[in-house]
């Protein structure tokens, strides 16, 4: 089966290593341009989007990768991730680019100093019936959905979870967590297109 690629510029990219080969999964790790050929799907970690958008830029990947989401390859973004599949960003740095293809508009840092980070259980029904333990980290929401976006998780008003397609964006670190639900998903996500 093709691998998964996991984008290891900068972040977290371990912890989604370690998660995607615990599930069985061959995992590539995506630097350069010719690392794309192949993949099934690909993962985008956390970590500070505006300095892994720079270096997509520098390395020649934000377009081959931006005509794959175009195609239709699976994209699983967490945190910083989110914000580089995100179509809009509500208040990016100045010159920051994402791939886009996740019709959303993200606010980065969005839950304010005194949240910087922290825990929480979320209802997610396309999970099933167990919670689903999230961390946050300077974590990013969704401000708002396109009509095609299925929301799938919140907390109070703030959404943290979408789906559009084979696009999935998370705020939070399942990683980190160590639910492999999000990325048992994902990888149906794959399955489903292949
Ligand atoms: N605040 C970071 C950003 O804007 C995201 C944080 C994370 O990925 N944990 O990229």
């Amino acid at each position: 089966t093709a691998p998964i690629g996991v984008l290891a510029l900068q972040g977290g990219v371990r912890e989604h290593e370690q998660m995607l080969a615990s599930l069985g999964c061959e995992v590539r790790l995506i630097r350069k341009v010719g690392d794309l050929d192949g993949i099934a799907g690909l993962v985008l970690p956390g970590g500070e989007s505006s300095v892994i958008d720079k270096l997509t830029r520098i390395f020649g990947i934000q377009e081959p990768i931006r005509e794959l989401i175009r195609g239709g390859l699976p994209v699983f973004g967490t945190c910083a991730g989110l914000i580089l599949l995100a179509e809009r960003l509500a208040d990016g740095i100045a010159g920051q680019q994402t791939f886009g293809g996740l019709d959303v508009t993200v606010r980065r840092n969005a839950f304010g100093s005194q949240l910087d980070s922290f825990e929480t259980d979320l209802e997610v029904p396309a999970l099933g019936p167990e919670p689903a333990h999230a961390v946050f980290i300077r974590a990013p929401i969704i401000e708002s959905v396109g009509a095609s976006v299925e929301v799938l998780a919140s907390v109070g008003d703030e959404i943290v979870a979408a789906r559009q397609g084979n696009l999935l964006g998370i705020s939070f670190h399942p990683e980190v967590a160590g639910d492999a639900r999000w990325h048992e998903y994902f990888l149906k996500i794959v399955a489903a297109r292949n």
